[in-house]
Order: C-alpha cells, then sequence, then structure tokens
C-alpha cells in the first residue's frame, strides 16, 4: 500500500480530497500531509448553493492526532467560491472546523484530556499543546454546545453566587435544579445579571419555571418578582442561606459573650469553643460531647442562641401550610425574648420575608444541588490553577458544568 493511500485509509478521507504527499521526518517525529482534491464544484458554506471554485486561500495547516509517536499535521489549500449572496467563502473542509487549527478529531482527544486530567496544564502536557489552544478549544466547545441547546423547559432553578477569587466580585450561577447543570452565568451579581438570564428565555420557558431557590438577595429578589409571571410567589429562600445567617448569628453571640468574660478579667469557658457551637447536634464528633454538654450547662447565652438555631431546623420537616405558620410564630417569639441581638435581627428578618422562606413547604426545593455544583466549581478553580480574568471562570463553568454537547462534528 502506499503511504499516502495509507493515509487516506487512516483519516477517512474520501473524494474529492486526497493526500497528496508525505513528509516523514525521523529526527523532528513529525509527519505532515499535504491534501488536495480533483473537484471544480463547492458549496457556499453560509447557503449550501453549487459554485464553481473561484480560487484558494493560502496553505493552512492542522494538528491531528499523532501517528504512532509522530506529532501529525495537515496541510491544504482551501478553495473559496464566489457566492452570489454571500461573497468569497472558504469552503468546508470535512476535517476541521472553520478557524481551527485542529481537527474535529485532535480537538475531541483535547476536550476528553480537559475533562479527564486533573489539571488544564496536564492535559497541556499530554497533547502537547499551549495552554492558550486549549483555552481556545474550550470555549470553542462551549460556544459550539450553547449553539446547539434546545429551549427546554426548567421547572426548578437555583441562583447562586461564586467569588471568582478570594476578596473579588461575584458570579451569578443559575442552575437547572432537577438536572443539576449550570444554565447560565453572569459576572456580577446584580439585578441585571440575574434579570439577563430571564429576558434570554422564550415566553414557554419564563412560563414553565415553578420555583426559584435563591439566597436573600435583594437584586435578585426583584430580577425575579420583575422577570417572570407571576415572579413573586415562586420564590422560594433557601434553607442552607437562612441556617448560615442563623449559624453565624450564634457565632456572633459567642464573640461578643467571650469577650465580655475577658473584660470582666476572668478566664472565658469560651475559649477554643468556635467550632463546637457551629455543628449541629447530630455533626457533632463524640469526643466533644462531654465538654459541649459542660457549657450547655452553665446556660450561657451562647448556648441559648445554640438551641434556637436547633429548633430553627425543624422547620424544613414540616409539610402543612397552617402547622408550619404556627411552628414559625412560636420560635420567633422565643427568638425575639432571647434578648440577644443577632438572634433577634435574624428572626426579624426571616418574618419579614416569611412568604418566601415558607413556600418550601408548596416547592420542596433548596440549591443543595447548587451547592454541589459550588464544590465541583471549587475543582475547577483548583484544575484551572487560577484564572485569568472572570471570562474564563465563566468558560470553565461552561465546560465542566453546563451539561452541554461539546464535541466537533
Ligand atoms: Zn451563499
Amino acid at each position: 500500500m502506499q503511504d499516502t493511500k495509507l493515509f487516506e485509509t487512516i483519516l477517512g478521507l474520501t473524494a474529492p480530497w486526497h493526500v497528496a504527499r508525505v513528509e516523514l521526518k525521523t529526527d523532528a517525529k513529525r509527519v505532515d500531509l499535504w491534501l488536495e482534491h480533483d473537484s471544480t464544484r463547492w458549496r457556499c458554506p453560509e447557503c449550501d448553493a453549487e459554485l464553481a471554485g473561484f480560487d484558494h486561500a493560502e496553505e493552512r495547516t492542522w494538528r491531528h492526532l499523532d501517528t504512532c509517536q509522530f506529532e501529525t499535521h495537515l496541510h491544504a489549500e482551501i478553495p473559496r467560491v464566489q457566492c452570489p449572496t454571500h461573497g468569497i467563502k472558504q469552503v468546508r473542509v470535512p476535517w476541521a472546523e472553520p478557524r481551527s487549527r485542529f481537527t474535529l478529531l485532535f480537538e475531541r482527544l483535547i476536550i476528553d484530556l480537559i475533562r479527564q486530567c486533573s489539571t488544564v496544564k496536564g492535559a497541556c502536557a499530554i497533547a502537547g499543546v499551549s495552554w492558550d489552544e486549549a483555552w481556545g478549544v474550550m470555549s470553542r466547545a462551549v460556544a459550539r454546545g450553547q449553539a446547539r441547546k434546545t429551549a427546554r423547559a426548567i421547572r426548578y432553578l437555583g441562583v447562586d453566587e461564586k467569588a471568582f477569587r478570594k476578596g473579588h466580585r461575584y458570579h451569578t450561577i443559575v442552575c437547572d435544579l432537577d438536572r443539576s447543570t449550570v444554565e447560565f452565568v453572569a459576572e456580577d451579581r446584580e439585578t441585571k445579571s440575574l434579570a439577563g438570564y430571564y429576558a434570554s428565555l422564550t415566553d414557554d420557558q419564563r412560563g414553565a419555571i415553578e420555583a426559584v431557590a435563591m439566597d436573600m438577595w435583594d437584586p435578585y429578589i426583584h430580577a425575579t418578582r420583575d422577570g417572570l409571571p407571576g415572579g413573586h410567589a415562586k420564590i422560594v429562600f433557601d434553607r442552607y442561606h437562612i441556617m448560615r445567617e442563623m449559624t453565624r448569628a450564634v457565632d456572633t453571640v459567642r464573640k461578643h459573650e467571650h469577650r465580655a468574660f475577658l473584660r470582666e478579667g476572668g478566664e472565658s469557658p469560651l475559649t477554643g469553643t468556635k467550632y463546637l457551637w457551629l455543628y449541629s447536634d447530630e455533626q457533632r464528633p463524640a469526643a466533644h460531647a462531654e465538654t459541649f454538654a459542660t457549657l450547655h450547662a452553665l446556660n450561657l447565652k451562647v448556648g441559648r442562641a445554640w438551641a434556637i438555631k436547633e429548633a430553627l431546623r425543624t422547620l424544613w420537616t414540616y409539610r402543612q401550610g397552617a402547622a408550619v405558620r404556627r411552628f414559625f410564630t412560636h420560635w420567633s417569639t422565643w427568638a425575639v425574648r432571647s434578648r440577644l441581638e443577632p438572634v433577634k435581627k435574624v428572626a426579624a428578618m426571616l418574618k419579614r420575608r416569611i412568604d418566601g422562606v415558607l413556600r418550601f413547604v408548596k416547592y420542596p426545593i433548596t440549591n443543595g444541588v447548587a451547592e454541589g455544583l459550588n464544590s465541583k466549581i471549587m475543582n475547577i478553580k483548583r484544575k484551572a490553577g487560577g484564572f485569568r480574568n472572570p471570562s474564563n471562570f465563566t468558560t470553565a463553568i461552561y465546560f465542566h458544568c453546563g451539561g452541554l454537547d461539546l464535541y466537533p462534528r
């Protein structure tokens, strides 16, 4: 078999294209293949009209999968047509997407490597491509996946925020809670961030959204109220965020009480107990049980705050609107009478937003799924070894969590 025929078979190349020449550079561990064609008629890439070949663009090179240990590069001059509607255009070639410097198969390999390797750098090293080339493949893959995406109905959304870098601006991340996919990323957390997502949907899609789990963050509340039909009645404040606020209140009570002990000159029984109060009752390691029981018996302010926090967790066990309202009334009376300012503040916040807090009875959704995605996103950050800019972070989130069809065809 001739080497040109061998490579045509390996590449799956069919008429009008063929391999005209093969050059093997043993020292450089490299094979170069020149592809030529014997056609005079081509199709316009825009409208598919069959036209006579006009001329050829300058020779281009594509990196292909290695042939054994030899880096393999294809060369060809792409024909151009002069379409009466679209002007002079390069025709499509079967082995690569327009403007890519890699063949389809090589691009697939890079996508798989970035997905599987623990670092993007590792994927680059295996494929022998640069960091920028890998990012180019990722952003093309994401653009491709998004273009293919159809207007699907989503029932439950989760809206969350994620810091791009510690202390830096936040990204708004919108998830499909049923499919655990990231549907949308905005590079800030303002009203327009989420409103932009709602605006990108069709009327049917907006109507299909039944509920949105979110933090008590005014911009997200406003965007949902104004951006969805009946949006106000679709907001469900996320239990994890609520419990985080409550846990923070317990911690603030502990800090104040600890400082008060120290100010009075005595020793503080609260020294080194920060984490003891952050555990829920059943998560506390057994080794701390005795210390905790002793502290609890001291009837400290932080002990009361902790008990109020633990009681609040019961809220999400209710399945009936009337019963949950009764429970909340009792709980908030207790919280308000506790005379613990941070606790009272949380109770007041919940009371002000009570409809959205209790709407979980109708729509039992939480951002728990989104929290799972959050750890995946943390992993993405580690994998990239940091991002040069916020839009790279966005690309990586879509690439790994978007549930997109990324491959070139
Ligand atoms: Zn055309």
